[in-house]
């Protein structure tokens, strides 16, 4: 069936600014790490991009590597681009990253010019598209130096091929050596993307929000849900078609009588604010207002809808806080 668009796709969405650029990013974004390669039917691939656009999520994020197997997602996406989203292409944000390993031999990872220039290629192949919206260098590299990855970020952005630059799993540290070489190139970086949920508070620790507000930069946040320990999928035992099940990047070890006895407390406090658990640590990561997006994974259209309801409440007493924290322990 040809798909179109909802009419009322900006209704319901909120879009906050990256840190002081001119871009906009939807609250809540939509990452294909799992569940868009080989590991996903067809099917319910385009239905969730499709559910997701209709509700205002406008930003898809990818990287070279996801899959599995690796770039197949990149693929899966390339046939949305070809195909239902062909007319909206100006209407949405496209990332990819470059940074694990990716092909054989010394130039499939990393943080070199060589490789970040021949990722994206490919990744532009595999996705049909002539630009990505923001490139990422996917991680630190210790061994390269930063003026030489930050240099091919501002040399894919000068060639047209990406129209922003950002970063990844960067430290504080990191974050602000990178963004004044990138500033002093003329292409500044404008997003950071670190893990950070409930369960999982380092950039707190390391105030790494602070550094990208001096530094003007925006933050989109990777695994709010704790890859979905953060919600009640895991309550009442692991069910089968859960990432614990068919993935390794999530162990079952995770799901000590501990956390799933904070999961549950975190869950009483949701229930308490009209929310389920998952919607409560969307609001909770984007309760700062320089926090820029959530960016979800979903393994089924109802995921999506769930977290975009989370924008009904994203406020919390200082009372709710303070509960929280007696849980939120990383
Ligand atoms: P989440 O923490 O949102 O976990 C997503 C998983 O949680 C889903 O696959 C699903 O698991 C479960 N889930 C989602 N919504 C709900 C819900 N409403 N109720 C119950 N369970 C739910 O994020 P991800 O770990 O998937 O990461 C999101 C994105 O972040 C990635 O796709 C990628 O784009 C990016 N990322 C970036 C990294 C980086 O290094 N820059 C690293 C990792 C991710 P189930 O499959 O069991 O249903």
């Amino acid at each position: 069936m040809v798909y179109a668009a909802a009419a009322s796709r900006y209704e319901r969405m909120k879009y906050n600014r990256v840190g002081r650029t001119g871009l906009l990013l939807p609250a809540i974004s939509l990452g294909l790490w799992h569940n868009f390669g080989h590991d996903g039917k067809a099917e319910t691939m385009r239905a969730m991009c499709h559910r997701a656009f209709d509700l205002g999520i406008t930003h898809f994020d990818l990287a070279n590597n996801y899959g599995p197997p690796p770039g197949s997602a990149e693929e899966f996406f390339g046939t949305m681009i070809e195909g239902d989203f062909k007319p909206y292409r100006d209407e949405l944000i496209v990332s990819t990253k470059a940074g694990w390993r990716m092909w054989p031999g010394p130039y499939g990872e990393f943080g070199s010019r060589k490789y970040l220039i021949a990722s994206l290629d490919q990744s532009l192949r595999r996705m049909k598209l002539d630009y990505v919206d923001i490139f990422y260098s996917h991680r630190f590299d210790a061994d390269t130096p930063l003026e030489e990855t930050i240099g091919a970020l501002d040399s894919i952005v000068r060639s047209g091929k990406a129209l922003y630059a950002g970063i990844s799993n960067y430290s504080a540290e990191q974050s602000r050596r990178a963004a004044e070489i990138a500033r002093g190139l003329g292409t500044p970086l404008i997003i950071h993307q670190p893990r950070y949920s409930m369960l999982d508070r380092w950039t707190e620790r390391d105030s790494l929000l602070d550094t990208l507000e001096d530094e003007g930069m925006g933050c989109i946040v990777f695994s709010p849900l704790e890859q979905g320990v953060l919600s009640d999928r895991y309550l009442k035992g692991i069910p089968s078609d859960s990432r614990v099940r068919h993935s390794h990047f999530l162990q079952e070890s995770v799901l000590s009588a501990e956390n799933l006895s904070r999961v549950a407390a975190l869950n009483t406090i949701a229930a308490g604010r009209g929310q389920t658990l998952a919607q409560m640590a969307l609001a909770w990561v984007l309760r700062d207002p320089r926090m820029t997006s959530a960016l979800i994974g979903a393994s089924r259209v109802s995921q999506i809808e769930d977290a975009v309801a989370a924008l009904d409440n994203l406020t919390f007493t200082e009372q709710e806080l303070t509960d929280i924290d007696a849980y939120a322990i990383d």
